[in-house]
């Protein structure tokens, strides 16, 4: 039985894993202390719950327990690590690297800094939204303190040569910040090999409840230093004043310890999916392409472009399915993708663009449905087309000389 409409924005959120819930329930109710109250064993259970969601959000990604930071999420995350370390290590330089690609939350930071009189270069990325290594290499400056790059991009899935880049930082003796919301507990993320310094992460994205999340700072080689936003008592070691959301804190290890252990399987289930809607897509339809990386992608992100279409109209036609479009993607406000637009996809094929974002609860019978609604309505449209009847009967577009009347 299928239920309407079809959920594939897994980018967007993910639903609560029934076992993340079953996790968080006690300290809704019994289970209710202040995980700060030391005097008493509702406090201390509580602690006990926070302390396990440490080693659980630790192993995930390789990190030792003292090194993860509980916020509210990653837009907490990555302005507590960008503006962070910015106001530690001004000393020592003024210089920030990061993509143009990045979420708004890293992008705002960014620019708040900037009105400070940080300076910050703004990486391209190539038509597959990939930076490369070299020419990361070519930013970096003498007085370059921070560089902040995301594992893995929301819109499109495309994912950085993070090891490669944690290693040039390494030797130049740079902070290395990655958003990591939409990779962590998707791909193998390792904050040792990688070279990552720090580390944002979102409960909400990988099954968790929304509002809960951390942020890894390293310890040793180097021990990073990051100045708290919030003042207040000194929670989470000075670095993130503020009584813990114990539900949510318990709900974020839980859903991590999952990731940990089902993540080949979540992996093949997503691939499978993807594919499915890949050779479906690609088999029936023309004049259509795929955004972001081939390879170097998440395995739930499926993002296309179809030609000859009307953007609003598509979306129209497929409202049986919830997805993201971008031509008002992700974010609040409703601008067009800046992600599309700095891979150099043309202005018409950013607004026909549609992100399916497959995950773990994703079904064969819903993304069949999902690919024969799109395929019949992308026909269905194309058939009212006189530009794609023109493409089809051979006649060169870029030839025609338009008269307006
Ligand atoms: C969702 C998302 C965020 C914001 O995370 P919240 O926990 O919702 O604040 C930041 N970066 C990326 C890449 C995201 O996908």
């Amino acid at each position: 039985m299928l239920k309407f409409p079809i959920y594939l924005d897994n980018h967007a959120t993910t639903p609560v894993d029934p076992r993340v819930l079953d996790a968080m329930l006690p300290y809704f109710k019994e289970k209710f202390g202040n995980a700060a109250s030391r005097n008493h064993p509702y406090g201390w259970e509580a602690e006990e719950a926070v302390s396990m969601a440490r080693e659980q959000c630790a192993n995930l990604i390789h990190a030792d327990p003292k090194e993860i930071v509980f916020t509210s999420g990653s837009t907490e995350s990555n302005n507590l690590a960008i503006k962070g370390a910015a106001e530690m290590y001004k000393e020592k330089g003024k210089h920030i690297i990061t993509a143009n690609t990045e979420h708004k939350a890293v992008l705002d930071p960014c620019k708040h800094l900037e009105a400070l009189g940080f300076d910050v270069t703004y990486l391209p990325v190539d038509k597959m939204g990939r930076v490369s290594a070299e020419q990361f290499a070519e930013a970096v400056r003498p007085d370059t303190i921070l560089a902040s790059l995301m594992f893995a991009n929301n819109e499109v899935g495309t994912i950085h040569p993070i090891a490669e880049i944690g290693k040039i930082c390494k030797e130049k003796n740079i902070i290395f910040h990655t958003d990591a919301t939409q990779a962590t507990g998707k791909v193998p993320v390792d904050v040792q090999s990688m070279g990552i310094d720090l580390l944002s992460v979102s409960a909400h994205k990988m099954y968790g409840p929304k509002g809960a999340g951390f942020l890894y700072v390293r310890r040793k080689g180097p021990r990073v230093r990051i100045a708290p936003i919030f003042d207040g008592g000194g929670h989470e070691r000075g670095m993130r004043s503020g009584t813990l959301n114990v539900p949510g804190v318990a709900g974020l290890g839980k859903a991590c310890e999952i990731c940990k252990n089902e993540m080949s399987k979540d992996r093949a289930h997503a691939l499978a999916l993807r594919k499915i809607m890949h050779d479906r897509f690609f088999n029936e339809l023309d004049f259509i392409s795929l955004n972001g990386h081939p390879e170097h992608r998440l395995p739930g992100n499926f993002n296309v472009s179809f030609a000859y279409v009307e953007g609003e109209a598509l979306m129209m036609g497929i409202k049986e399915i919830a997805v993201s479009s971008g031509s008002a993607c992700t974010s609040a406000s409703l601008e067009p993708s800046h992600v599309l637009r700095a891979m150099g996809v043309g202005e018409d094929a950013v607004h026909t663009s549609i992100r399916y974002g497959i995950g773990r609860f994703n079904t064969v019978e819903e993304v069949t449905y999902a690919a024969n609604k799109t395929i019949e309505a992308v026909r269905r449209l194309r058939e009212m087309s006189p530009l794609y009847e023109m493409v089809k009967d051979g006649v060169d577009l870029a030839s025609v000389k338009w008269t307006s009347h």
